[in-house]
This record gives C-alpha cells, structure tokens and sequence, in this order.
C-alpha cells in the first residue's frame, strides 16, 4: 500500500552560499555587490507611495521593461522580467526544455551553476552534463551536430570558472542549433564579457538571462529579465502566465526601473570591481593560488600545496566567507567573491597567514 510519503514529492533542492546573520564577517561568498545599489534607486524607495500596495501589480511590469527597453535598446516585446533570473531560468526550463522527444537532452558543462540539474529534476527533464576540459573551458563542438541534444544553457562567463567565451563561439552554437532553444545564462557578463543579446534580432532560437543581482547591487530586491524573440518570449508569459500572474511586486518594479536607468552608476560599479578583481588577482597568485582568467566578479582559485576544504575552514574561523563545493573535479577550488579594496586586503592578510 502507498503510504502517505510516497505520495509526495521529494527533491534535493538547490543549496545556495550560506547568508549569516552576523555583519562584521567578510562575505565573499554569493558573488553579491559590495557596494549599495544606485542612488536613484534609494531614492526611488523613499518615495514609493506605500499606498499603491493596495492594489495588484502590473503584470507586465511595464515601468521596468521599459526601462530595459530604453537601455538595452531591445523592443519592450522581445524582454521578459522575473523575480531575479533564477525564476526567469526556472521557468524557461518548463516552458522550454519539458517537451523533449525520447531520447534527447538538456546539454550544459559538468561544471556549472548547480541550480541547471535541480530545474531539471524538478521537471522531469533528461540531462547530459558535457565536461568542461582540463582547464574548464566550455568546448564548443561539444554543442554542435549532437544528436541526442533537446536544448542548450551555459552561462557566459560561466560560474563558478569566471571564465567567459568570445561573441562568436556563443553564435557558432546558437547557429548550430536552430530548431532547438539555446540559453545564455550572463548574470556575469557586465564584468567582461561582450553579451550576445546582439543576436536575438538574427536568431530565433535565443534567449538571453541577465540579472540585477550581481553588477547592480540589487541581490535582495530579486530583479531578472530575458531577451529573445517574440516566440520564446510570448511562450515565456504563457507559462508564467498559467503560473502566478503577480510573481513581481510594485517596489521591485519601480525600484528595479531605477536602477535600470541610473547607466552611469551601474558603469561605475563594474569598473570599481574590476580594478579591485585585477589587483586581488596579483595577490593571490603571488601567495601560490591558480584560476583561469577571470571576466566575472569572482575568482575561481586553486592553492598550489594546501586543500580548498581547509583555506574555506580556515577563512570562515578568521569570519571570512568564501565559496567551496566538495563535489567532482572542483574540491580544491574556492570561489572568492570580489569585494570592497578593504576587504580585498583584509582576505590577502588572512591568506597570508593561512598559507605563508
Ligand atoms: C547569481 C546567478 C543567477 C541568479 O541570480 P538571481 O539573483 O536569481 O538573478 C543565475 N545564474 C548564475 C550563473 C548566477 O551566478
């Protein structure tokens, strides 16, 4: 007899890093902003009518789309927003990946953002996980005339590597593939990378993922979005549609549409990261770390003598957050998120000890 228990579903769910209560620890460990998000944005929730929460949300959330529209100059019908980009992954993964025909699958790099296998568990969907070479690079003809391929995501730059493919190797995939729906996941693009939403006009077959989490400074107000064509992004409403019409609340939408706009301080933010990324970078690599070039805001470091699992032991008693999987091929990687210049010195000082 079935007994209660096994009528319900059971899944191992997606662990994101750990969000410690404390605030004199050093959290480089969930790749957020160290600085605040945009001024226009602080100002925008000062003045959010508290009113206007009476009423349901837009559902289009037309104020931010725009704002997107406006930005990114991709026409207000090709975009598609979400409570951060994981929801707008989520439910490209249903609208997208559920229908495979036997035998195919959901291509992405073994090593990859962990969130990809769980989706996929959650909605039945086959996948084949392609491994990354020796120096984790993404393999492009690993793409390309598979048979047995039903769709296609990697993010660009990839995560946890940092490491980001040129435009032409993202389109060599996309053109590969044009009856089957390729996702490129650019939470990272802002930090280095050259963003294929330039190819959406040309092909069909292509949705682009940003977020506001990481190069906006604006993790906690949950702001994502997806361009593409008219047909993936229509199909993308339809689910989301039959799903929860008022998934975004009215702060997100107005405050995200700040951000959005204030392009002058979104530039700022980047190029302060990526200073700070290349000065951290030297320091890592004369006290004995390896990684791949980074385009991200994270590095993806590897100690020439000591385990990943004890720099991460040791960083947190020192309460300094890093991230650290014990899984295949990554157990001696730590990924450091890039802070402030303070905090970059205080976790060069830390390691110097650990390792020196
Ligand atoms: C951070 C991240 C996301 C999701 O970010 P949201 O906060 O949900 O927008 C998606 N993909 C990758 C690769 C990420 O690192």
């Amino acid at each position: 007899m079935r007994g209660l228990k096994d009528r319900i579903r059971q899944i191992a769910p997606y662990v994101p890093g750990e969000q410690p209560k404390e605030r004199d620890i050093i959290k480089l460990n969930t790749n957020e902003c160290p600085y605040p998000p945009s001024p226009m944005l602080l100002a925008a929730l000062k003045e959010f009518p508290g009113e206007d929460l009476r009423r349901y949300s837009d559902t289009e959330a037309g104020d931010l789309v725009q704002a997107l529209s406006d930005v990114y100059g991709v026409p207000a019908d090709q975009i598609f927003v979400g409570v951060g980009s994981d929801e707008v992954l989520a439910l490209a993964f249903q609208t997208f990946f559920t229908e495979l025909s036997d035998g195919e699958h959901l291509l992405f790099p073994d090593v990859t953002y962990s969130f990809y296998p769980v989706w996929a568990e959650l909605y039945h969907i086959p996948v084949r996980a392609v491994p990354t070479d020796d120096g984790f690079k993404i393999r492009r003809e690993d793409y390309i005339g598979q048979q047995d391929a039903g769709g296609i995501i990697f993010p660009n730059p990839n995560a946890p590597t940092s490491i980001c493919e040129p435009l032409a190797f993202v389109e060599e995939i996309v053109r590969s593939n044009p009856d089957k729906v390729v996702i490129v996941d650019e939470a990272y693009i802002d930090f280095g990378g050259e963003s294929a939403v330039s190819l959406i006009e040309r092909y069909e077959n292509l949705l682009v993922v940003q977020t506001g989490s990481k190069s906006r400074a604006m993790a906690g107000l949950r702001v994502g979005w997806a361009f593409g064509s008219r047909m993936l992004i229509d199909a993308l409403k339809a689910v989301k549609f039959s799903f929860n019409s008022y998934t975004m609340n009215s702060p997100a939408i107005a405050l995200g549409a700040a951000a959005i706009r204030d392009v002058d301080y979104w530039k700022e933010l980047c190029r302060r990261i990526i200073s700070t990324r290349e000065r951290l970078s030297s320091g890592l690599r004369e006290l004995g770390f390896s990684f791949p070039e980074s385009s991200a805001n994270f590095l993806f470091a590897k100690h020439e003598t000591i385990s990943g699992e004890e720099v991460f032991q040791t960083l947190k008693a020192r309460k300094i957050y890093v991230r650290h999987w014990n899984a295949p091929r990554i157990g001696d990687h730590l990924r450091i998120t890039v802070g402030t210049e303070e905090e970059t010195d205080a976790l060069l000082a830390a390691l110097q000890e650990i390792v020196g």
